[in-house]
């Protein structure tokens, strides 16, 4: 069969309240066109993530209800260890309340001043924690993981050579090598298997431990049986556990492809290492068997892992993203290509040609997309990173608009929806104008600022 249908019946529903044009208009005046304030009742069909948004099976909620709320020692733990190790098979299985808590914990004990950290690509909330140590994050993403047009089958590739003399370079102030499957930065691309083993040999070779970021394991993996030579055959759970295989411990959102609405993980070999984070998760997040969940959270993870490495849904998953491109670009729209694992990207500088990145090309095709149908996406480019520590604005080095798909919540009829949106927009580029950024934080201003268009 030609259609891939999504894989699950509807069981249970959240309506959708649908608004007009002239008060979505209204609206973007009220939140001074910044689509991270306005509420999620105004917003037709929210992108803006994919992160936690995702919709839980019957079986997972049936899991909540096992939930054990025991202080210590829940039978609920020792499911979603069980249930971490059936694919990532790691000595020590520490329990965070989301990701970046699991960062935060190894980089208090990993940073520090001084301290260096390579990866292909870190996450902001990674190299926010890196940063806060007093360390510094560096991106060694092979080249053709920053051209937008470019059709590598693996743009989320460390580049070895890069990583090699990295390493030299920087000798013992290196505590880790990290890698981030899928590069969600750059656009939620894929890694090789052969690349991670190759990583894992060249930190080896340099006695460096080295640290999957894994919050999307699954769509990689998948991306991996697809494009990668001697995988086709193999089962999805058998490419997961030879990607964790060499790596000597992981960082995890469970708000990612572990089909959980909160949570995450951090894994470790090494006793040593593990005794500090667990010391410091009591600090910070609780005891070592729940670590800032509650019991029912830990068992909708438990029973997430086992559903997100199911196939069928991986290949809903990832050609829903290849569905929305090919319409996008027989628009004429620019993408990046090929499709990432968890959402599109428009490329807004590109696109507008008359809006200067100064002007932010991705806030107006955003707020456009809002007006036109009540889709919230989010603006990845100046008005996220150009800002400079030294108060100059630069154009970032691209402007895109990223549409995030949370997992198993929207059909294709969404996509659809999306896809006629922007034929609209298409059909009225001329009348899109850039915006003007009139109050802004000292920091993180894409969250808060206002804007007013041009
Ligand atoms: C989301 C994410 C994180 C942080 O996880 P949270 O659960 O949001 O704290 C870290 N790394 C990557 C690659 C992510 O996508």
């Amino acid at each position: 069969m030609k259609t891939i249908i999504e894989p699950f019946r509807i069981k249970s529903v959240e309506p959708i309240r649908m608004t007009t044009r002239a008060e979505r208009q209204a609206l973007l005046k009220s939140v001074d066109y910044n689509l991270f304030a306005l509420k999620s009742q105004d917003v037709i069909i929210d992108l803006l993530t994919d992160s936690g948004t995702g919709a839980m099976s019957a079986e997972q909620w049936a899991a909540i209800m096992r939930g054990d709320e025991s202080y210590a020692g829940s039978p609920s733990f020792a499911r979603f260890e069980a249930a971490v190790r059936n694919l990532m098979p790691f000595d020590h299985i520490i329990p965070t309340h989301q990701g970046r808590a699991a960062e935060a914990i190894l980089f208090s004990i990993l940073g520090g001043t001084g301290k260096n950290f390579p990866s292909n690509t870190h996450f902001d909330t990674t190299r926010g924690n890196i940063e806060a140590s007093g360390a510094r994050a560096h991106d060694l993403v092979i080249a053709e993981g920053k051209d937008p047009a470019n059709l590598h089958p693996f743009k989320g590739n460390m580049d070895l050579e890069k990583l090699e003399s990295y390493l030299q370079e920087h000798g013992d102030s290196v505590p880790c090598v990290m890698l981030t499957i899928t590069n969600n930065a750059g656009g939620g691309q894929p890694v090789s298997l052969e690349n991670i083993r190759a990583v894992a040999k060249i930190a080896k070779a340099h006695g460096r431990p080295f640290i999957i970021d894994g919050c999307r394991f699954a769509e990689n993996a998948y991306f991996i049986k697809m494009r990668e030579e001697g995988q086709g055959d193999r089962a999805i759970e058998d490419i997961v556990r030879d990607c964790f295989a060499d790596a000597d411990g992981m960082t995890m959102s469970a708000k990612k492809d572990a089909f959980a609405n909160i949570g995450g993980w951090l894994a470790l070999n090494n006793p040593e290492l593990a005794e500090l984070a667990r010391a410091r998760l009591i600090q910070t997040e609780g005891f070592p068997t729940y670590g800032g969940l509650a019991g029912r959270d830990l068992e909708a993870i438990a029973q997430g892992l086992s559903e997100i490495v199911d196939e069928d849904y991986l290949r809903y998953r990832i050609r829903t993203n290849e569905y929305i491109i090919e319409r996008l670009e027989a628009l004429g729209i620019p993408v990046v290509k090929p499709a990432g694992g968890h959402a599109v990207f428009i490329d807004a500088r590109a696109w507008l040609k008359n809006v200067a990145p100064l002007e932010y090309p991705g806030q107006a095709v955003a707020v456009a997309l809002y007006e036109i149908g009540g889709i919230r996406s989010c603006e990845i480019g100046t008005v996220m990173f150009g800002r400079q520590p030294d108060g100059n604005e630069v154009p970032a080095a691209m402007d895109l608009v990223r549409l995030a798909i949370p997992r198993r919540t929207y059909t294709q009829s969404h996509a659809d929806y999306i896809v006629e949106c922007f034929g609209e927009l298409a059909a009225h580029m001329d009348d899109l104008r850039g915006y003007r950024i009139t109050k802004e934080p000292a920091l993180m201003r894409h969250f808060t600022c206002h804007f007013e268009p041009l």
